[in-house]
């Protein structure tokens, strides 16, 4: 595994505006920590999320850009990505991937964070199918298609977007994890982040102790001292 000083820069790539924060967002607030830069792709617009059908498709998607940027600002992301794709409707298209290696040779991330492809029979929210598409093509778009020149070659050609080879590969929700990062220091950024979605998370206080009881109980299936809170992570190297 990379350590973080052999790191420039993190890209977290998710279906929707919220995944990252309930997936990922107390590890992302050590990095940021730690200084490095870390961007988001986000290739939904979210609007097939909420339960309140007064509020118009349309405007849930500003609704949900908004929450995703001040959710984002919580743990010391500023950049972010919105590709506009329609909520619950992802397929893990050529399209799709040319997207996603496009924002990877904008960014030259050495580590992208990405969900599983993989169905979780465990949890069965953590593998909607947007997050499944999302994660094939990301990892699609790691290798080959950001690194091989004569991949999409029309990055190269009429935008002047050079190959670039992600090291590293961390999947959130993965039905294998091998790695556990401790969050129970930036926990608190954590909920606050997930506050930011208001269109989506009704009852805030309920929400913080099932997350709660749920990275406690991650951290002792991975072995850290009783009490912690931790996120867990299948690392692949990819180059
Ligand atoms: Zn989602």
């Amino acid at each position: 595994m990379l350590s973080d000083d052999e790191i420039g820069r993190i890209l977290v790539i998710t279906a929707h505006p919220d995944d990252v924060d309930f997936g990922a967002a107390g590890t992302v607030a050590t990095w940021t920590d730690s200084g490095l830069e870390v961007s988001y792709c986000i290739v939904t617009d979210g609007d097939a999320g909420g339960s309140d059908r007064s509020v118009s498709r349309p405007d849930m998607v500003v609704i949900r850009q908004a929450e995703q940027t001040a959710a984002a600002k919580q743990v010391g992301v500023h950049d972010l990505h919105f590709l506009g794709y329609p909520d619950g409707r992802v397929e893990s298209s050529l399209a799709l991937r040319r997207d996603l290696a496009r924002v990877i040779r904008l960014l030259r991330p050495d580590r992208v964070l990405c969900q599983s492809p993989e169905r979780n029979y465990q949890r069965m929210g953590i593998s909607h199918p947007d997050h499944r598409a999302v994660g094939t093509a990301a990892l699609d778009a790691v290798y080959p298609d950001s690194r091989n020149p004569f991949a999409f070659p029309e990055l190269l050609s009429e935008e002047k977007l050079e190959p670039w080879t992600v090291r590293e590969v961390w999947i959130s929700g993965s039905p294998a994890p091998t790695h556990y990062v401790d969050v129970t220091d930036t926990f608190p950024r954590k909920i606050a982040a997930l506050r930011a979605h208001q269109s989506q998370i009704g009852d805030t206080e309920a929400l913080e102790e099932r997350l709660r009881g749920m990275l406690t109980s991650t951290a002792e299936r991975g072995g850290l001292p009783a009490g912690r809170m931790a996120e867990a992570f299948q690392v692949l190297q990819s180059g």
